[in-house]
Order: C-alpha cells, then sequence, then structure tokens
C-alpha cells in the first residue's frame, strides 16, 4: 500500500488511508488529530482545575461508600493502564473492588501482574471465571462470521461481569482505564461497538454450532444496558492525572515488579494474534497505527520512533504469530482447511447482522438530552 502513489500519511501522526473514512486539511493534518486536539481541551489533564475535580470526584464516591463494603469497582487485566489504575486508586485512599475477568486467554505475565498488583495494593481481588464452552462456541462462531472485532464475546463479557458484579455490591462507581494517552485515537470505522448483544446473537445464530450457549455466558440486552448506565458512573480516572504510558510503567515496575508484555492488550494471547496478524493480514489495518498515533501527539514518542515501531517484527515474530495460530486454532476446533477460508471469505460488517444500531443512535440521543437537561453536559 506504501508503494501506492494514492498513499496518504497523516503529516502529524502515523494515521494514513488504512482508515477509509479519514480526512486531511491543507497542511496534511488528519482529523484524528484534531479531534485529539479537541478532546484534551475538553477532557484531558489541565492542571490544578483537574486536580479540583478529582478530589471533588473521589469525595463523592467515599460518601457515597459510607456503610457499604467498596467505594469502587475496576476491572483489572494485567496490562499498563488498568495496573496503573489500581495503584492511583489506592492511592487516592478508595476502598476498591478489583475484578478481573478470565475468558480463557490469559497471559502468564498477566496474571502475575495481577496477583502481584492486588496482594501489594492489599486489594480485595475476586476473578470471573467465564465458562469456556459458552466462550468457545462464541468466539468459534465470530470466527467464521467474516468481521472485524474478533474481540467483541471478550469485551461485551468484560464489561457484562462488571456491572454484574457493581450491582451485587451496590457499588455506583466503576473506574474506567480508557485514556487519551495512549487511547486518544482510534478511528470508528475500524470496529462496532460490542454493547450490542442482538447483533452478538444474530452472529452466533448465523455462524455457530447453534447450543444454548447464552445460559452461562453473562450478558446484557439494550435495555439493561441503558439502565446500567444511567445507575452506574463509569470514570476515565486516568484522564484526571497527567498519565503517560512511558512514566505508568516506571512506576509499575519499580514498585510491584510488574512486567511488560511486549504491546496493547498483548496481556489476551488471542487478542494479541488477532490485532497483529489477523486484521492486517484480512482487513488491511493494524490498531497498533492508532495507538501509537495517540501517543506521537500526546507528545509521549516522535513520529519517527512511531513509524520505525511500525516496521519492527521482532517484537511479534512471524514465527510466534504462526505458533498462536496453530495454538488458537486447536483451541477453537478449528481446522487448516476451514482458517484459510475464513481469511479468504469475504470481510463484512456489522450491518450484515442484525442490530440495534438505530435504537442505539436513538437513546444515545435521549440520554444526552437527559443530561443536559440535568446540565451534567454542555449542549
Ligand atoms: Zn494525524
Amino acid at each position: 500500500m506504501k508503494s501506492d502513489q494514492n498513499y496518504k500519511i497523516c503529516t502529524r501522526c502515523i494515521m494514513d488511508i488504512s482508515d477509509p473514512q479519514i480526512e486531511f486539511d491543507e497542511n496534511g493534518v488528519c482529523n484524528h488529530c484534531h479531534k485529539f486536539d479537541k478532546d484534551v481541551m475538553l477532557y484531558g489533564y489541565k492542571g490544578k482545575e483537574t486536580d479540583r475535580e478529582l478530589r471533588k470526584l473521589v469525595k463523592e464516591m467515599k460518601e457515597y461508600g459510607k456503610g457499604k463494603e467498596y467505594d469502587c469497582i475496576l476491572g483489572i487485566s494485567g496490562g499498563v493502564d488498568s495496573a496503573y489504575m489500581a495503584y492511583l486508586a489506592h492511592k487516592l485512599g478508595l476502598r476498591v473492588l478489583a475484578v478481573h475477568v478470565d475468558a480463557g486467554w490469559n497471559s502468564e505475565i498477566a496474571v502475575e501482574n495481577i496477583q502481584k498488583m492486588c496482594k501489594a495494593l492489599n486489594m480485595d481481588l475476586h476473578t470471573i471465571v467465564i465458562d469456556w464452552q459458552s466462550m468457545k462456541e462464541l468466539q468459534r462462531a465470530y470466527m467464521f462470521s467474516g468481521l472485524a472485532n474478533l474481540d467483541v464475546p471478550q469485551d461485551h463479557v468484560f464489561l457484562a461481569a462488571m456491572y454484574a458484579y457493581a450491582k451485587k455490591y451496590k457499588i455506583k462507581y466503576m473506574l474506567n482505564g480508557s485514556n487519551l494517552a495512549t487511547e486518544g485515537i482510534l478511528p470508528g470505522a475500524w470496529g462496532y461497538a460490542s454493547t450490542d448483544f442482538r447483533n452478538i446473537k444474530s452472529v452466533y445464530k448465523k455462524c455457530g454450532r447453534k447450543q444454548p450457549i447464552f445460559r452461562k455466558y453473562p450478558h446484557f440486552g439494550i435495555v439493561k444496558y441503558f439502565y446500567y448506565q444511567m445507575t452506574i458512573k463509569r470514570i476515565k480516572i486516568l484522564n484526571y492525572v497527567p498519565y503517560s504510558k512511558k512514566g505508568a510503567m516506571e512506576v509499575l515496575e519499580r514498585e510491584f515488579d510488574w512486567k511488560y508484555y511486549g504491546g496493547k492488550h498483548f496481556e489476551s494471547r488471542f487478542t494479541k494474534f488477532f490485532q497483529s496478524y489477523y486484521l492486517p493480514q484480512k482487513f488491511h489495518y493494524d490498531k497498533k497505527r492508532a495507538h501509537l498515533s495517540s501517543l506521537v501527539v500526546g507528545g509521549e514518542m516522535t513520529r519517527e520512533e512511531a513509524l520505525k515501531e511500525m516496521d519492527d517484527v521482532d517484537t511479534y515474530t512471524m514465527e510466534e504469530m504462526l505458533e498462536d495460530r496453530d495454538y488458537i486454532l486447536k483451541k477453537l476446533e478449528i481446522s487448516e482447511k476451514q482458517w484459510n477460508k475464513i481469511m479468504q471469505a469475504p470481510n463484512k460488517t456489522e450491518d450484515d447482522y442484525a442490530s440495534y444500531k438505530k435504537l442505539i443512535v436513538f437513546l444515545v440521543k435521549v440520554k444526552r438530552l437527559l443530561q443536559i437537561c440535568k446540565g451534567r453536559v454542555k449542549a
């Protein structure tokens, strides 16, 4: 693609036309860069002003937590963002329930990281092991779906389990590791929401082996999702501090002997393979490009360093990728012949399956209107 004369790449970050919806201004700067700047103005760390907001938020959480076991809940995967979030919550004096959802693909390093962190922070840890049979069948169906986002079964179950736990322990505040510093840039065209259970059911109906898997697969429908959203406050806590990936890793390594596992979301062996092999080979885009672009625009690395890292083939070699592929195929009961068919089949989008897309757009508008009426969001 790079040798193509129509190839275009942003002059500020490293996003390129592998995002089909990308737009460039007269200086060759992409729409993601402009959105990033706008988001930083709205939600980024602004010194004392943000410090004040955080203090207020922590006070609110502690007030609500009085007489209850916990002030907040957080999901911990063993990755940089969630581990640092746990550290930060502890430093803020919050009583945290840490929940880890094991969907069958944990890397050993990730599990060790989680145990080390929670022990050192004296944090209660609950591990929810998802019924493997259900997980396997659903992930297998996604492999045959022709969809880009094969992580939907994992992402949905993670959130469903977290919400269920929050309700069980009457916790109103859920700390969320999403942040501008490492995830500020992510094209909308590169995936569909994992919250649409109708879409998930439809994929399974068309591509699955028709077993009653949803009895043991924690999930939420659209009504429940909006109920959760209105009653549980998700807080992107890392946006309230001057967060940097490099700085966070230094703290974690120094204080907890935490270990890095080589890449964004590589704490799951499935996600590592899906993002590094399946997406670039079949859909011709690489999520690493968006992650590195976030770090460039956020000032954590130079554009040249990011370009160099895009070409790096040593961190996750082809040999290791193929080893992971064989492991995954065996685990999901997919033959090599079926795999080749999967890779050659036409690519699909969520619109090829039933979904709540229109309803979600409508409900998001309603929710926003309600928030504007309450004065919580600027119109
Ligand atoms: Zn850009």
